[in-house]
């Protein structure tokens, strides 16, 4: 039988997400529910808009929470702003970038893709050959690709994608708060992200924003958004304005959380969050290889929140993730497609990411692996 969760004890949460949740946000969370149209809430609805404008980098007007974990940003960016028969190039390198394709597909665009092998980042000299041979309507990409560890240069395939006149949609679930995200100086049109990543905020809500630019496509479509539910010109009428007009009802509680888990974040500073999270990582990797477990990704292309380790040979990865959250409770994920079984994904996002996580870990590591 399930236990209640007032029975389920706290969690070192070192996975691929959720993370551990700061203090702040349960409590927040756990604050009175009102109706998503009181007008206190509606007041707390503009702070989280203002606060994610400056987690994101942006001006964008556009810029809220949409209802759904981080796949629903995902589809409702290109629901809104990709048509029946456009063409889209995605840069594919791990399962995410294969969601965005599968999405793509659905909706009936001209889908174009630039694969790279999983656990090495996106080529920007072969981007620019591909924009070079052929016209798209929207270019799309990872920043942090969470089924391999590896980040993508999105600054630099911005600046080739603003030459190309195409749409620049990018997927920063797993950076968005943990490493730099500037949209607005990367040039990025549309960008989503999610709350349980390095937001450290239960999953729930996807952070979206779209430039002037998004908005003119979205506005001048030549058929109608096949989604009503994601329908930004319908959304956007509840977020924005004097009078709100209903859509659906706001996941009330869920965005006092996300508000609070922004403050927390724009409290310490942006910088040093990204700090934080960056001297985090280079600790475990030091653990680790004391450990004798090598990284999968080469140095310069590692995300700090999301560390892909290779699964040494003769040890079961399954026993191991089960141990330590059976006796240390402590989570860490498993590989996934051609990597399931070969690498551990171990997360240091948001509130998760300090040395006494790592300090948790790898000692119980040491002890299942008997070194
Ligand atoms: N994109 C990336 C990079 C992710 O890591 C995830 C989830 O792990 C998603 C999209 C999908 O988010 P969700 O599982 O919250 O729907």
């Amino acid at each position: 039988m399930a236990e209640t969760p007032a029975a389920i004890t706290e969690t070192l949460l070192m996975g691929p997400g959720p993370s551990c949740i700061h203090p702040d946000v349960y409590k927040a969370i756990a604050q009175y529910t009102v109706g998503h149209l009181d007008p206190r809430f509606i007041a707390i609805m503009d702070r989280t808009k203002e606060r994610l404008q400056k987690v994101i980098g942006t001006t964008n007007k556009l810029t809220i929470p949409i209802s759904g974990t981080g796949s629903s940003g995902m589809e409702t960016c290109l629901v809104n702003l990709l048509e029946k028969d456009e063409k889209i190039l995605i840069l594919i390198n791990g399962v995410f970038g294969m969601r965005m394709k599968d999405l793509a597909t659905r909706l009936g665009a001209q889908v174009d893709t630039l694969e790279f092998a999983w656990g090495t980042p996106v080529k920007p000299d072969q981007v620019k050959q591909k924009l070079s041979e052929n016209h798209y309507d929207m270019v799309a990409i990872v920043h942090a690709e969470t089924s391999t560890g590896v980040c993508n240069p999105v600054e630099e395939v911005g600046k080739l994608v603003a030459d190309s006149g195409a749409l620049y949609f990018v997927d920063t679930v797993t950076s968005l708060g943990g490493m730099r995200v500037t949209m607005d100086e990367w040039k990025i049109d549309a960008l989503f992200s999610g709350t349980q990543k390095c937001l450290s905020c239960p999953p729930g809500l996807a952070p979206l924003s779209f430039s002037p630019k998004a908005l003119e496509k979205m506005q001048n479509r030549s058929t109608p958004i096949p989604s009503w539910y994601f329908d930004l010109t319908l959304i956007t009428k509840y977020w924005e304005g004097a009078k709100r007009v209903y859509h659906h009802t706001a996941p009330v509680n869920m965005i006092y959380a996300l508000d609070a888990a922004l403050g927390v974040i724009l409290d310490e500073g942006l910088e040093k969050v990204y700090a934080r999270h960056a001297k985090t990582h280079e600790f475990l990797v030091q653990g680790l290889s004391s450990l004798g477990l090598p990284m999968l990704v080469e140095e310069p292309y590692r995300l700090p929140m999301l560390n892909a380790v290779k699964v040494p040979e003769g040890v079961d990865e399954a026993e191991v993730r089960s141990r330590l959250l059976k006796e240390f409770d402590i989570e860490i994920g498993a590989g996934l497609g051609p990597l399931a079984g070969k690498i551990w994904r171990i997360g240091l996002m948001g509130h998760t990411a300090c040395e006494a996580s790592v300090e948790r870990l790898t000692k119980a590591l040491q002890k299942i692996l008997n070194k």
